[in-house]
């Protein structure tokens, strides 16, 4: 035994000569581990594979740290009463330390992937060898650093040590501060659009909800513009943001559903624009829909695939144990810091700070208020108990509910819960949106800054009997959104009533810009809002659409609800449409109702429309409508179809020219097939098994 190790101080070297070996070695076999088991991390670039292992040496190392002080500490316990042990102190620590790293390294092992059949003899040898391995770094690193500290004396061990810390804690103290004393010389504007994935505008706390959900984008609202009536296009992601990358209507870029359809290169993107300007574009995408073979990465410098590091927190050894020892705490002395907008914030910071010496467009989409309601510890219980099932990873919930294999109809309890967890989603993402916005002032880009808030539809959260999801309707709160824009220099703000769609973004935006005599393949639908915003103009604009509806939206278990004589679902046309599931509709029927649920909206007034199969009929449809007056009933509860037949009939012919002009074809937009990837992708979100 070394001679130093006798004192509690040189104890507690000894501590920290074994912690630090274990930090390193655990580091590097989880790194090895992700690069053997392939998966997402093998799918990210370069750069982005720097900052994910960088996330892993972070999340891993502070929890080892304090595992081996806790290890200390008990050797150290142990050692003041069996006296005898003091004579293996060397051993102890290895001995203890090696356990520690053997279970790791095996459950990393287990999750390699390299072993499918975790029993079989290959994987014993396997195991068997890095355990050889282990004990040899363990034993020979300490063993060179004992022989290191043995021959320097106190004093420069304790100078050692100082040197030590001092450098750690200069390395965070400026950490991020290299490089930021220049600034951008440009005068043209920054622009960055924010859009968050599933986002119902009236749970939002500056729109009037009852609870605070929103405390960052509540105080962003007031410092710009804030439209109290805008509309996604469609209530599925894929077609709702093409619309707000080429302003053009889901007729026209052709996309109709989040899975069989890609855009065309003979799209103008919004980034292509930003590009030709001289602009370095960039866009961190969150929701796995995004692909890039559905080429909405179309003109972006940098396409961030923020999706990737959802897998990546549930399987970083550190968390893990925390986790764990969190749950075995009552879950309430860990706070995570991760869910998916962390690391979507994180990524668009990384390209800001690299691009802010130049002229930069970026989008950032966030996707933490989509299902499964799984928002991070801290946050799942902000609004309600926290419980196991729905947990993160835990998409139970998600089944069920897709399924309707929960009680029918829920019970208000159930309803509860679901928009409570759903709030707290809402919480952390505006955290993570003001964490970014934080972090664009401290850089000093928000004057030079045009930021543009929205999402691509809403949720439905049991309104209209519609339980969780949003691409089935055309109600408002699937496609009602929220749309702040904030000015660089704040020279316009207050709250617009007026109805705009998502399909403005575009345009409003360029024209801010000043770039008004852009032209794009086949036009746009979008306009501008800048004259509403800075003239109070309202003659220009046009009604607003929307289109909704998914070949399997009607559930025959909600048909057997409404023969109990429980009220109406989904209203009359819904159960309908219900009749035909059940008995079986036809392939070419079910494609004919994709996005065929249609919206126009007005003067505050809303058409909706649904073609009904009707074998009577001689088209084999018949038409439903329903009309809601929606300054007076937002939540679309009281149809005016039979009193107000003047507006029926000029909506009706609005929504009779856009059925005729529809052809379901764009040549904006292609079909793909889904890969791979793609269903790996819908089994995490819990849409198929
Ligand atoms: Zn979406």
């Amino acid at each position: 035994m070394p001679k130093f190790l006798t004192s509690v101080k040189n104890h507690l070297l000894a501590g920290v000569v074994f912690t630090v070996i274990s930090i390193v070695y655990l580091n590097v076999v989880t790194v090895v581990k992700f690069y053997l088991a392939g998966g997402d991390f093998s799918r990210l670039p370069a750069t982005d594979k720097v900052y994910a292992i960088s996330q892993i040496v972070k999340e891993n190392s502070w929890p080892f740290a304090l595992v081996g002080l806790l290890i200390t500490l008990f050797l150290l316990i142990v050692f003041r009463r069996f006296h005898s042990l003091r004579s293996k102190v060397v051993y102890c620590h290895l001995g203890l330390f090696l356990i520690l790293g053997l279970i790791i390294q095996t459950h990393q092992l287990v999750h390699s992937g390299l072993f499918p059949e975790t029993k079989s003899f290959g994987f014993y040898v396997v195991a068997l060898i890095l355990a050889l391995v282990a004990f040899a770094v363990y034993h020979l690193s300490s063993r060179a650093a004992f022989l290191i500290l043995e021959k320097t004396n106190p004093s420069s061990k304790l100078y050692l040590i100082g040197i030590t810390i001092a450098v750690i804690a200069l390395v965070f103290l400026f950490k991020g501060q290299f490089g930021r004393a220049t600034t951008s010389s440009g005068e043209d504007y920054n622009v960055l659009l924010l859009t968050v994935d599933t986002l119902r505008k009236d749970h939002l706390s500056y729109d009037g909800y009852f609870r605070p959900t929103s405390p960052y984008l509540d105080k962003f609202s007031q410092e710009g513009v804030s439209f109290k009536n805008a509309y996604s296009t469609t209530s599925h992601t894929l077609p709702s943001l093409a619309s707000i990358i080429t302003a053009k209507y889901p007729m026209h870029h052709g996309l109709r559903n989040n899975h069989s359809y890609a855009l065309t290169d003979k799209n103008r993107t919004i980034a292509e624009v930003f590009k030709k300007h001289g602009y370095v574009t960039g866009a961190i995408v969150a929701n796995e829909v995004l692909r890039p073979n559905r080429n909405h990465d179309q003109g972006f410098d940098y396409y961030g695939k923020s999706y990737y590091f959802s897998a990546l927190k549930y399987d970083i050894p550190g968390l893990v144990m925390l986790n764990r020892i969190s749950k075995f705490l009552g879950e309430k002395a860990f706070l995570y810091p991760g869910g998916e907008a962390y690391h979507t914030t994180n990524l668009a910071l990384k390209f800001i700070k690299k691009s802010r010496d130049k002229k930069f467009f970026c989008w950032v989409h966030y996707m933490d208020p989509h299902l499964p309601y799984a928002p991070p510890p801290g946050y799942d219980n902000r609004f309600c108990k926290r419980e196991k099932r729905f947990q993160p990873n835990n998409f139970d919930i998600v089944r069920d509910l897709r399924r309707y294999q929960l009680n029918l109809p829920p019970t208000s309890e159930t309803v509860r819960k679901i928009r409570a967890f759903y709030d707290g989603d809402v919480l952390f993402s505006d955290y993570q949106i003001g964490r970014l916005l934080k972090s664009l002032k401290d850089m000093n880009l928000t004057s030079k800054t045009l930021i543009v808030f929205s999402a691509d539809h809403g949720e439905s959260l049991a309104d209209h009997y519609y339980y969780v999801g949003h691409g089935r309707l055309v109600y408002n709160a699937n496609i009602a959104v929220p749309l702040l824009i904030r000015f660089p220099d704040l020279r316009h703000k207050g709250v617009i009533k007026e109805h705009v769609s998502n399909v403005n973004i575009m345009p409003t935006i360029l024209d801010f810009m000043g770039w008004r005599q852009e032209s794009f393949p086949g036009g746009i639908d979008g306009v501008s809002l800048m004259p509403l915003i800075r003239e109070g103009r309202r003659d220009y604009l046009p009604l607003v659409r929307s289109q909704s509806g998914v070949p399997w939206s009607f559930d025959p278990q909600l048909f057997d609800e409404i023969e109990k004589g429980r009220p109406n679902p989904l209203k009359t046309v819904t159960a309908m449409l219900a009749v035909d599931t059940r008995y079986g509709m036809e392939a070419s029927l079910r494609e004919q109702i994709e996005l065929k649920l249609r919206a126009v909206i007005k003067d505050n007034w809303k058409l909706i429309y649904v073609p009904v199969k009707d074998s009577t009929s001689p088209t084999g449809l018949r038409h439903y409508y329903e009309l809601y007056d929606i300054s007076s009933d937002w939540e679309e509860e009281y149809d005016l179809i039979a009193s107000e037949p003047e507006v029926l009939r000029e909506l009706k012919s609005e929504i009779e020219s856009w059925c005729a002009a529809d052809t379901g074809t764009s040549i904006f937009a292609e079909t793909i097939e889904m890969d791979q990837e793609d269903l790996e992708a819908l089994k995490a979100l819990g849409y198929i098994q």
